[in-house]
């Protein structure tokens, strides 16, 4: 007879924690159009560029692995986040916040060509009040002949002005060794609100279900955060959005804020979109708009999310546009077309007045937290034993395949595989699937169980 194998000595492919060997967080901040952008590429270079523009790569967006002369440190980019005309000021002191919140040195990027203005002081009175250390970069002085430009920039109070020239990349090299050292010397103040640190939500579903409205609905919960202001220099853009009371990072809110999806001929685009969002994120939020059949598109993107082994939460949302008789009628539906996911949660709510807005925190923690969860290879082989006993495998031809042992390979999604004498029939499988989810409670995470025959 076959023993089952128990204890947690076996190998786990779990590597997903990150270990930060930087020196600090630097963050360039400074008015539209002074040349951030082109500062942090090219600080970052090509290479790294070309890294981060492919499509699928789970990093944020917002902070990039740098080295400069041998010192890695991390990057802050603020410079794809824009604000239309009227929106400037809020631009800036969301930028300030961003600083103050993720940063622990802050290179400040002002126009020499331009000269001081009224935004540049408002900047630095806000990065005073953090308390960062800030090294200040006059860019566009392309030439030596305009490298005097810099000196107006004493009056700032900042210290010694770096005269550079970000497209050309002149004196960023001496920017950089007086911005790190600055760094190496500064408090790690930047701490667990680095957005690599915050949970990465996609929120997802075809045009007009609520996607926009639900996204303002939750950042007028919370004023700290990146709201209103849409990327414009650099896709996609990520946001920081508090959800009760907690901040998560939302992947790509500028895809769903521009409206690409609603110009003509862009149905392609939308939905690679949506895949790279749910690629990079965590958790995704599927929306549905239930004053509307639910429509195979719908559903897409629903599998999509599910086949990607992401953390799901269903949001059947529109919820004030129902009667009694749209009522029965979404019941009816989720009994049969939601059926691949019973396991997820659904939350019935409504963008456009916020109700039930205050569920989604609860939700979003349970998916995550199963998501993450790991079962004992002790756990997972008695429970298997204690089932099997209890309901054997059928019959197959005389034979009857038996399960040697388990184990969970990874986490985020579960994964598990089962070694077996045989086949296992695809209702056993979710037999094992359903007893698994009862017992250990998976709700709203896929899990995925993979058999291995052994002869
Ligand atoms: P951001 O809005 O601060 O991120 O600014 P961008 O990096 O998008 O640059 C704004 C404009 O300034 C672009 O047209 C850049 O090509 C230009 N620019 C950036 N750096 C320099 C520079 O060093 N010299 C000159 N002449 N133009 C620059
Ligand atoms: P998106 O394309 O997914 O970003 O959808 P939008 O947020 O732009 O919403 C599409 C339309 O549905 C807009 O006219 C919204 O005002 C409306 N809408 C969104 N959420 C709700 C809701 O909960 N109730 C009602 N009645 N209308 C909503």
């Amino acid at each position: 007879d076959e023993a089952y194998l128990t204890g947690d000595d076996l190998t786990e492919d779990d590597t997903e924690d990150e270990v930060d060997d930087t020196v600090g967080v630097l963050a360039i901040v400074g008015r539209p159009n002074v040349g951030k952008s082109t500062l942090v590429n090219r600080i970052l270079g090509r290479r790294a560029a070309i890294v981060e523009d492919t499509p699928g790569v789970t990093r944020d967006r917002v902070t990039y692995e740098a080295e400069w002369t041998g010192t890695r440190f991390q990057l802050v980019d603020t410079g794809g986040w824009e604000a239309d005309v009227e929106g400037i000021d809020s631009a800036i002191a969301s930028q300030a916040q961003i600083a103050v919140q993720l940063a622990d040195a802050v290179v400040l990027v002002v126009d020499g060509s331009v000269g001081l203005t009224a935004s540049d002081e408002r900047i630095v009175s806000m990065l005073r009040a953090s308390g960062k250390p800030v090294t200040v970069a006059v860019n566009k002085l392309d030439t030596q002949m305009l490298e005097y430009q810099a000196a107006e920039f004493w009056s700032l109070g900042l210290g010694e002005p770096y005269p550079i020239s970000a497209m050309h990349g002149r004196g960023v090299g001496d920017l950089l060794d007086v911005a790190l050292e600055m760094l190496v010397k500064a408090e790690r103040t930047s701490g667990l609100l680095t957005p690599s640190h915050l949970r990465r939500v996609a929120l997802v579903g075809r045009p007009n279900v609520g996607k926009s409205s639900l996204l303002n609905q939750l950042s007028g919960e919370n004023r700290a955060v990146v709201s209103d202001i849409a990327g414009t220099t650099r896709d996609p853009v990520d946001e920081v959005v508090s959800v009760g009371g907690e901040d998560w990072l939302f992947i790509d809110t500028a895809g769903i804020k521009r409206r690409l999806h609603k110009q003509s001929g862009a149905d392609y685009y939308s939905s690679l979109r949506t895949q790279a969002a749910i690629e990079r994120s965590e958790l995704a939020l599927v929306l549905f708009d239930v004053s509307v059949p639910i429509s195979d598109q719908d559903l897409k993107v629903m599998s999509q999310a599910v086949d990607a082994g992401r953390a799901v939460v269903l949001i059947f949302n529109k919820w004030d546009l129902l009667d009694d008789f749209g009522r029965q009628r979404i019941e009816r539906l989720w009994e049969t077309e939601f059926n691949r996911v019973t396991w997820a949660q659904r939350i019935n709510l409504s963008a456009k007045t916020g109700w039930h807005t205050n569920r989604l925190k609860l939700a979003m923690d349970t998916a995550l937290e199963n998501w993450d969860k790991r079962v004992s290879t002790g756990r997972l082989n008695s429970f298997l034993g204690q089932i099997q006993a209890a309901h054997p495998h059928p019959l197959r031809g005389g034979k009857q395949p038996r399960i040697l042992f388990a184990t969970q390979a990874s986490t985020r999604p579960p994964r598990f595989v089962i070694f077996t004498t045989g086949f296992l029939d695809h209702s056993y499988r979710r037999f094992i699937e359903h007893s698994l989810r009862d017992e250990f409670g998976f709700e709203g995470t896929p899990i995925q169980i993979s058999v291995n025959v052994r002869e």
